[in-house]
């Protein structure tokens, strides 16, 4: 397992992280347990501030989807981070922690009215519209309000990112936003400009997740910028924020390299205000929504090993006390993660084991094919990278409750996520008294 951020190896051989030991922390909380490296955290959300805030004035906005709770959302606040949220839950969270709402921005496909209400109420910075449907409601409710909505419009502008290439049309069938090619986006914005309760500051595109090739910024930022000039000569309406979107890919597995933040920034910008001087128009102020590069590499899950199965000549099954209720990326997606052990970092490895979850499915696999020494029973695993789509993604699956969270720094762990306990589990439960057995004699 490659080490992150302030991951080392102690004197007696364990996995330390923030200082901690991370074989007291599961002594401590019990596993599993999802370890946040804060400082690590604080790392990237600082490399994003400097390559695009200060470098470009370029607004920086926190993906909350792939981790959200009142601590995270405090520290990116702290770092001078806007907040992305998708959903009434995910926009109370940032308003319990005191977010600044005019740093929030309100993304969705299908905005339920309740939202959209809430969105004004709260007084986000930027709704961000994705289709005309949400205009229409969303302008009628702005009216009833006595407002007038801040919104972007979400684009689909047919550039496709993924892993290690990107393909520049053909991504007209989705579900996201308004398609450039075919004059969706356009006519939304001549009806935007009709409406009076919605003021239009710009576009938004997000063209994928866990993307390496940066050159898929480039051209995005580029389809971006011109859409930009068609509209001001057709429609007389300039730009003033484009949103760019975030996917920028993040270390799991030996295949990946994820390029530097600060490349990242300077390829889409140079390719950005290029254009820009090329239409002879200003440069818009850039937004973008980094996410899993924020929040994956600072998580760690540590699990505790139980029953081993050893197939002879087929396959050795190395189960452990989660899955995929605490991590549904590996069944989901067939995401590939590093593990180690983290009570005996040290010793070399010995055996290729494939890591069960504990959960009702033969696809409840979180590893196949891990190297690791001799696994014995007690054990304690730690799989990394999980900081991102792991907590938020998280179910409660066979009724098993969700893990704990800490934040590791400087020594110390704090709680920032309880455990759930059985109670938690059948809490929305309601039993009708008619089925209540202390009631009903069911021998009759
Ligand atoms: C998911 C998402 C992001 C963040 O993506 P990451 O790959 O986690 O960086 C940003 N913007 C939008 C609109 C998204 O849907």
């Amino acid at each position: 397992m490659k080490l992150q951020g302030t991951m080392i190896i102690n004197d007696l051989g364990h996995l330390e992280i923030g200082g901690c030991d991370t074989v007291e922390l599961a002594k401590d909380y019990g596993t599993p347990l999802y370890v946040i490296d804060e400082e690590l955290f604080r790392q990237n959300c600082r490399d994003y501030y400097q390559a695009f805030t200060e470098t470009y004035g370029a607004e920086v906005i926190y993906a909350s989807k792939t981790l959200s709770n009142l601590a995270i959302c405090a520290i990116v606040n702290q770092e001078g981070l806007g907040l992305d949220v998708v959903s009434g839950g995910e926009l109370f969270t940032a308003a319990k922690a005191k977010f600044p709402m005019d740093r929030v921005y309100f993304h969705g496909n299908n905005k339920s009215v309740e939202e959209l209400k809430m969105a004004l109420d709260y007084k986000v910075g930027r709704i961000m519209v994705d289709n005309l449907y949400e205009l229409g409601l969303l302008n009628a409710i702005a009216a009833e309000a006595g407002q007038k909505a801040k919104i972007m419009l979400r684009l689909s502008p047919g550039v496709e990112a993924h892993t290690h290439e990107y393909i520049k049309t053909g991504q007209i069938d989705s579900k996201f936003g308004l398609t450039l090619e075919n004059g969706m986006a356009l006519s939304a914005v001549k009806r935007c400009l009709e409406l009076d309760n919605i003021e239009l500051k710009g576009f938004h595109c997000h063209i994928g997740s866990q993307i390496f090739e940066l050159q898929s910024y480039a051209h995005a930022a580029e389809v971006m910028m011109s859409f930009v000039r068609s509209v001001h000569q057709e429609a007389g309406y300039l730009a003033q924020e484009l949103n760019l979107g975030g996917g920028l890919g993040i270390y799991y597995f030996r295949d990946d390299q994820p390029r530097p933040v600060k490349e990242y920034a300077d390829i889409m910008m140079v390719a950005l205000k290029e254009k820009a001087r090329e239409f002879g128009l200003p440069v818009p102020k850039v937004i973008v929504e980094p996410g899993r590069s924020i929040s994956g590499p600072s998580g760690t899950t540590l699990y505790t090993i139980g029953a081993i199965k050893d197939i002879p000549g087929i396959r050795k099954y190395v189960s452990v006390d989660g899955g995929m209720g605490d991590n549904p990326r590996p069944a989901l997606y067939q995401s590939r993660y590093e593990a180690c052990l983290a009570n005996r970092i040290t010793e070399e490895d010995a055996e290729t084991v494939s890591i069960a979850g504990k959960c009702c499915e033969s696809g409840d696999m979180l590893i196949w094919d891990v190297e690791l020494p001799e696994v014995q029973a007690g054990d304690i695993l730690a799989v990394s990278s999980t900081g991102a789509y792991n907590y938020s993604m998280s179910m409660n699956y066979n009724r098993l409750p969700r893990p704990a969270m800490v934040l590791a720094a400087n020594n110390k762990a704090e709680l920032i996520i309880r455990r759930e306990d059985y109670a938690d589990l059948i809490r929305n439960d309601v039993l009708p008294e008619r089925l209540d057995s202390s009631v009903v004699n069911l021998a009759k």
